[in-house]
């Protein structure tokens, strides 16, 4: 069930959220901590969609400030207005508990909310929440990291082999996963926005996204799980490519963004409940000591970004090399040709590591030289100063630094001199045409934006993860289409 906080402020603002949100809304939450003089007749009126009423204190990361007793009156008055569910905060008396659980009136959801941290004791306090008797089961929490979403996970299986309805949250970006995936775990419901801009916790979703993009309301137990692992992953496209292709193709799987800062945590924790994952900065090194076979050339490349499980061993890839090459290659032949590659990163390595393999003359430059001379030296390749760039001839640019992308999408390294009459690529995909393709075209080069690359090894990770093959130009079409 896809329950839609509806939040106000105001009564007009909350009676609106209902309409926006009603089709993608199993149910409505009445916040009534956070809507001012709220009119729980009308509201119930309007809803076309059965109520849970809650009244969240402040102790509890809601607003509201009054005593336990008018908190349970302003319920009180809810439940008698016909409210179907009433949320009750763990830290209530227990007697009120047992009277609203003994009447015949609404269902109670006792919740629990961690504002800052995860629960200490996971299990124990599943028992204790148990012991009352409600109906409902609610845990929500802040989870500073993706691995923190174990407990949530926890939770909901206590609550499964207990045969109970419960609801288990991990707020903040960290914790997106447990809002999708909630009956992957067996979850009752999740909770969402009614709009973007209005959600009543962080990392809430809008109930369009949860409905649409994830299909959160179709999942199952047996739905596989992938995602991509990294942080920060605001500019990760992954999740608008992998979930539309899932469903075309029919395909009964799911692909959740995990912002993971301790690697070993999360490998360690929720890597298991995964069929396979997406890789990017800062991890795609540090994930190699956790798999169990790398092939060939991502091991001489020193980079994965792609993992795949098979029976229970994971395998690691590199889908960027091909993927940057594949796109160079719809343009011109790269055997034989001269290419400098700008950047010693993981895509300046993939990528010039690639190209040699296809028999092109390498050159790299760095802002950092000595990284640049490095991967020359490892890769037999010849290392060139930036500020030189000029006194060689080349076929092919290649931009593989961040320089050009959001928020300064304005750089960029190369004057525009270099470029003339050459084949320019930038892997940078945010924007789809960076500074120094604008400047390449304005000098007659031939240029290839970061979105053909990131269609192509998203191709290559599809199949993997799927076995399925996809038009790549139906990839492309959805990573221009995030861009827009
Ligand atoms: P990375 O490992 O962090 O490397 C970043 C590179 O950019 C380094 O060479 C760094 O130079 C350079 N750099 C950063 N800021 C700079 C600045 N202000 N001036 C000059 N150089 C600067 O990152 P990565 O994984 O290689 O990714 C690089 C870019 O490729 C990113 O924009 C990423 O989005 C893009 N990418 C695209 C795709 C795709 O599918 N299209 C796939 C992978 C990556 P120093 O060594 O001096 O720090």
């Amino acid at each position: 069930m896809i329950i839609v906080s509806i939040t106000g402020p105001s009564m007009p603002a909350a009676l609106s959220q209902m309409a926006a949100s009603r089709r993608y809304a199993d149910m409505f939450e009445l916040r009534l901590d956070l809507i001012e003089r709220p009119k729980i007749d009308q509201l119930i009126a309007h809803s076309r969609r059965p109520i849970i009423a809650t009244c969240r204190s402040v102790r509890q990361g809601g607003a509201f400030g009054g005593s336990k007793v008018l908190r349970s009156r302003t319920l009180e008055e809810a439940a008698n207005l016909g409210a179907q569910y009433i949320d009750i905060e763990y830290d209530a008396n227990s007697l009120v508990i047992k009277r609203h659980n003994d009447s015949s009136g609404p269902k109670v959801i006792l919740s629990r909310h961690y504002v800052d941290s995860a629960p200490r004791d996971v299990r124990r306090l599943f028992w204790r929440m148990l012991e009352t008797g409600a109906d409902i089961l609610k845990l929500a929490y802040y989870a500073h990291d993706a691995a923190d979403i174990r407990y949530a996970i926890e939770f909901l299986r206590l609550a499964a082999r207990e045969k109970r309805k419960a609801v288990a949250i991990a707020m903040g970006v960290a914790g997106e996963a447990t809002r999708i995936l909630y009956r992957k775990f067996g979850g009752w419901a999740t909770f969402a926005a009614p709009e973007s801009g209005k959600a009543a916790a962080q990392g809430q979703l809008t109930a369009r996204t949860l409905r649409l993009l994830y299909r959160a309301h179709a999942l199952s137990r047996s739905t596989k799980i992938f995602g991509v692992i990294g942080n920060p992953l605001g500019q990760s496209r992954g999740i608008f490519v992998h979930n539309p292709l899932f469903k075309t193709s029919q395909v009964d799987a799911v692909y959740c963004r995990f912002q993971v800062k301790d690697l070993s945590a999360f490998m360690r924790y929720v890597s298991s409940h995964l069929a396979g994952f997406s890789v990017t900065i800062p991890h795609k090194r540090a994930v190699m000591r956790f798999l169990d076979v790398i092939d060939k050339s991502s091991l001489a490349i020193g980079a994965v970004n792609t993992v795949v499980r098979r029976h229970e061993k994971l395998y690691g890839t590199n889908t960027d090399a091909s993927g940057a090459l594949d796109a160079i290659e719809e343009v011109t032949v790269i055997c034989g040709k001269r290419m400098l590659v700008l950047g010693a990163g993981g895509a300046a390595r993939a990528i010039a590591f690639a190209a040699k393999e296809r028999g092109a003359e390498v050159y790299v430059a760095n802002r950092t030289g000595r990284k640049a001379k490095r991967l020359a030296s490892e890769l037999g390749l010849r290392a060139v100063p930036l500020e030189e760039v000029q006194k060689v001839q080349y076929d092919v640019v290649v931009n593989a630094t961040s320089v050009g992308m959001v928020p300064n999408p304005m750089n960029s390294l190369v004057p525009k001199n270099v470029l003339r009459g050459k084949i320019v690529f930038d892997a940078v995909y945010n924007p789809p045409l960076t500074r120094l393709l604008q400047d390449a075209k304005s000098v007659g080069a031939t240029v290839i934006p970061g979105t053909r690359m990131y269609a192509n090894q998203a191709a290559l990770q599809f199949k993997l993860y799927t076995r399925t093959k996809v038009r790549k130009e139906r990839i492309r079409r959805l990573v221009e289409k995030v861009g827009d």
